[in-house]
């Protein structure tokens, strides 16, 4: 195999009360990608039109990850990454992890699949320490899982694939205002009450266990977040409006996907979905800012191949 496409999923992170150890994939917004070898030990990057990010492999988070598994592996080749970037650089569903975990998954295949699922995560993590400093796996881990992805500890790396129920959408709204990973982090606290660390890890096990049960109210009550959310939320306009106009449309709950600005709800069924997402449209259409809604179901297969 020279050449492989692939799809790249947006995916949500930190799911309200669950911060920095679980992420979910969408099934139909993402990243197209085509990585193809080059008989030179090198790496080019190329993008579609319209996207404006790095080219040099150092510099972009493809070229990170593509160079350190084509160091592990001694590969006597090179590659080249053409990115189709639909999902927008910061706009917090995981912009830079559907990059990063595409090209593990497409230069696994080239490599003839010598890594893991877990190495292939590990690797992807490399990208995401350069686009925000930080390591994490939140993204990455159900970008090619799949599903609901748990990361219980990254050092060492314990991830765990959570199945989603069957009737599971999400919805996420998008304000087009840059939001950089790096700077969301540095506002946080860093010290919590254990009044609400206690609420924080109850409403934590309670997701868990009402994705293993298929018990949508539990998932919904458990999508509360003492912790993060309160911080956060000042820098996404008109969040509690947008908040209370989804679960007044029947979601079950919500929060900010990932470090914002993007903001999700999860619903039980599509009808519902397409209802929290014409609620929240019509918070958003007064604003004057530009902004996009997604609605998906949960995308139980990660990245795939596209023929
Ligand atoms: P998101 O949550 O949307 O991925 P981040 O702030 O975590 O947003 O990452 C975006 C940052 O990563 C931007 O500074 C962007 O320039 C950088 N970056 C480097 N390579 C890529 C890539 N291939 N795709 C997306 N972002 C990239």
């Amino acid at each position: 195999m020279d050449k492989i496409k692939i799809f790249a999923p947006a995916t949500v992170a930190n799911v309200s009360c669950a911060f920095d150890i679980l992420g979910f994939a969408l099934e139909s917004v993402g990243d197209e990608m085509i990585i193809s070898k080059l008989a030179e030990k090198k790496i080019t990057i190329s993008l579609e039109e319209g996207s404006n990010l790095p080219l040099a492999p150092e510099k972009n988070v493809a070229g990170v990850v593509a160079q350190a598994m084509l160091d592990k592996a001694n590969a006597n080749f090179g590659i080249h990454i053409h990115i189709d970037k639909r999902i927008k650089p910061g706009s917090g569903i995981g912009s830079s992890a559907a990059s990063s975990a595409g090209t593990a998954y497409a230069l696994n295949k080239l490599l003839g699949n010598i890594f893991t699922d877990t190495e292939l995560i590990e690797f992807a993590m490399l990208g995401e320490a350069l686009a925000s400093g930080i390591p994490h796996a939140d993204n990455v881990a159900p970008a090619i899982l799949g599903g609901f992805a748990l990361a219980r500890s990254t050092h060492p790396l314990d991830v765990i694939k959570i199945p989603a129920p069957q009737e599971l959408y999400c919805t996420v709204i998008h304000p087009q205002i840059e939001v950089k990973t790096e700077n969301s982090r540095k506002i946080l606290k860093k010290n919590i009450l254990l009044k609400n660390a206690v609420s924080q890890w109850g409403n934590i096990a309670g997701l868990i266990a009402g994705l293993y049960r298929n018990d949508y109210d539990l998932i919904g009550r458990s999508l509360d977040d003492k912790i993060v959310e309160p911080v956060r939320s000042i820098l996404i306009p008109l969040f509690s409006e947008l908040k209370q106009a989804f679960l007044k449309a029947g979601a079950l709950g919500g929060g900010i996907s990932g470090s914002g600005p993007s903001v999700f709800a999860l619903s039980k069924g599509k009808n519902r979905a397409q209802k929290v997402a014409d609620a929240m449209n019509d918070v958003y259409a007064k604003t004057g800012v530009d902004y996009d809604i997604h609605l998906s179901k949960i995308n139980e297969q990660g990245v795939i191949e596209l023929k």
